[in-house]
């Protein structure tokens, strides 16, 4: 699921997981449970994703790697929020090789423009109280998505594997939308 923060990820890669029978692969959600945890871990994270910038790739890369080998991952899965730059794109590609698992054969852009995102945020910063939607962290968040993780939609565009799907409706037609790309 690629998209930016607030494009829906979570809500539609829960929705496809639970439709298609296979685990969702957070990193966003797996660090946040390190986090409240107070693991080693989730200690050198906190300030990072407080700040809105990326965790670093070894770590992100060590979570997914522990998952994905997890036995309800051997017959696919969704990743939401990873990979987030070229970088865990190529990685991934290769962890996928390392553990015998087939290649990434979709990726699903949820395509809203900047203003709705920016609402949804703010809405989000008072619903969830996430520290990383504070109005002063938003723009960031936006910013690091614009310069790594946007790029990653010519990566999967260039394997043949992206379909672009608009973000915006309800949760239900989102979820339609996805689903007849996913059958074509
Ligand atoms: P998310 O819930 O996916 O928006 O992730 C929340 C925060 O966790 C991000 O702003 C980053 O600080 C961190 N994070 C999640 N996934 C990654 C990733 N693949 N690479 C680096 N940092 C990540």
């Amino acid at each position: 699921m690629l998209g930016a923060p607030g494009s829906g990820k979570g809500t539609q890669g829960e929705k496809l997981a639970a439709r298609l029978g296979i685990p969702k692969i957070s990193t966003g959600d797996a660090l946040r449970a390190a986090v409240a945890a107070g693991t080693e871990l989730g200690k050198k994270a906190k300030a990072t994703m407080d700040a809105g910038k990326l965790v670093a790739n070894d770590i992100v890369i060590g979570i997914v790697e522990e998952r994905l080998q997890q036995p309800d991952a051997r017959n696919g899965f969704i990743c939401d929020g990873f990979p987030r730059n070229t970088a865990q794109a190529e990685v991934m590609d290769e962890l996928l090789v390392k553990h015998g698992q087939q290649p990434i054969d979709h990726a699903i852009h949820l395509a809203v423009d900047q203003e709705e995102i920016i609402r949804r945020l703010h809405e989000r910063a008072v619903s969830e109280g996430r520290a990383d939607d504070k109005v002063e962290v938003i723009r960031h968040r936006i910013e690091v998505y614009t310069a790594e993780t946007h790029p990653l939609l010519d990566y999967y565009a260039k394997h043949n594997t992206l379909s672009t799907i608009a973000g915006v409706g309800t949760i239900d037609e989102i979820f339609q939308r996805i689903l007849k790309a996913l059958e074509q």
